[in-house]
């Protein structure tokens, strides 16, 4: 009976889990700050480098749990700024990736909440071939110990901004966010920790009330919008069948009334699909409108071209154009530096990629 208990990765354990596991085993409470930091704060490879940690106890957090650990597969060094794409390869055999970025004195993990995605945006890589699993919690705080094991350098910023709807995997979300959270572990503050959805309107509310140890949620939310109108949403995004744009900025605003947490709209700007004066006026109505109550901020990224889908970025001045023309109509906007543009930059690019190279021999 005992060789078929469920072994669990104990990376995937809040501390307060741990502390109920440990309670379980007759240990005293405490010891759970103790293994947690050693997980998340400490870089333990293995249960034995616990060294305050008896043996005994060891022995028995050994046959318990595994300690499940990320390899990286590839890293993709851009030789302009300090950006570092990743893929990483997880117990399991998938593949997800996660991208380093430094700016100033920040150092950003982009990291991804699903392998694959299964939203299917029309720009996008990572939904190309759907979406296999959610991530745990456990794995998505090792893709931002593997980069600091990586690069050596102390992570102040996540943005959940890889392949996969994050609102979509909505408990480890939460999860991943108490943990990177803990003092014990590595104590991001909530302010620091952004998390991208492509609007799932019931996710969106959810998480404005979720406590998080304050009344409310304290993480920004960006909301990849990429169209001001229902028409043109569709065409590249297929859950805006579902939520209409209108219901996508309410929730945004509802978020914010409940947080004051600034929301930020990520607009992927694409030659000749949402990148007009007529788009750019549309966006700013949308924005601007007499019901929006919230500080708004747009973020312009020329989209980045993913083979096959036939979508191009357009000109530099085309998007300083559009960026203006918000501007004039008192929307604010900025267009997203373009980290590691040497490298695969865009979303799902190089699993896709490196999926291909082994196509040959199979999964
Ligand atoms: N599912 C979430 C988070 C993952 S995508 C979301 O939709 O927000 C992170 C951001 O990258 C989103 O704004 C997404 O629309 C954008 N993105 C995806 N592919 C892109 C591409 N080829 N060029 C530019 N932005 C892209």
């Amino acid at each position: 009976m005992m060789a078929k208990m469920m072994v669990k990765d104990i990376y995937d354990l809040t501390k307060t889990e741990l502390r109920q596991e440990l309670e379980e085993l007759g240990e005293k409470p405490y010891r759970a700050g103790q293994i947690f930091s050693w997980l998340h704060a400490r870089g333990a490879v293995s249960f034995d480098d616990m060294s305050d940690i008896s043996k005994s106890l060891r022995m028995k957090l050994k046959e318990r749990y595994s300690m499940n650990r990320l390899q990286v597969m590839e890293a993709q060094r851009s030789s302009t700024d300090g950006t570092v794409k990743y893929l990483f390869g997880l117990h399991d055999g998938s593949a997800i990736e996660g991208v380093f970025m430094e700016y100033r004195s920040w150092n950003t993990a982009c990291i991804s909440s699903q392998v694959g995605c299964a939203m299917g945006c029309r720009f996008c890589a990572s939904g190309i071939d759907g979406c296999e699993r959610n991530m745990t919690a456990g794995e998505m705080a090792a893709e931002v110990y593997g980069m600091e094991r990586d690069t050596g350098k102390k992570i102040s910023n996540v943005v959940i901004m890889g392949s996969g709807e994050p609102l979509l995997n909505y408990d480890s979300l939460i999860r991943f966010i108490v943990m990177i959270t803990d003092p014990d572990g590595k104590g991001i503050s909530q302010r620091n920790i952004t998390v991208s959805t492509c609007g799932i309107v019931p996710g969106i509310d959810r998480l404005a009330g979720e406590k998080l140890g304050r009344e409310h949620s304290q993480v920004n939310l960006a909301i990849s919008l990429h169209a001001a109108t229902d028409i043109k949403r569709k065409k590249i995004m297929p859950i805006a069948e579902k939520y209409s744009v209108s219901e996508v900025v309410a929730a945004a605003q509802r978020y914010y009334e409940a947080t004051h947490r600034k929301v930020t709209f990520e607009y992927a700007l694409i030659a000749g699909q949402n990148d007009t004066d007529e788009d750019a006026a549309e966006l700013a109505a949308l924005l601007g409108g007499k019901d929006i109550h919230m500080p708004v901020l747009v973020n312009l990224i020329p989209v980045n071209p993913v083979e096959g889908n036939g979508y191009r970025r357009p000109s530099r001045q085309a998007c300083v154009n559009f960026k203006n023309k918000l501007e004039n109509f008192g929307i604010n906007g900025s267009i997203r530096r373009e980290l590691g543009s040497d490298i695969d930059g865009a979303c799902g690019q190089l699993r896709r990629r490196k999926r291909a190279d082994y196509s040959d021999t199979g999964p």
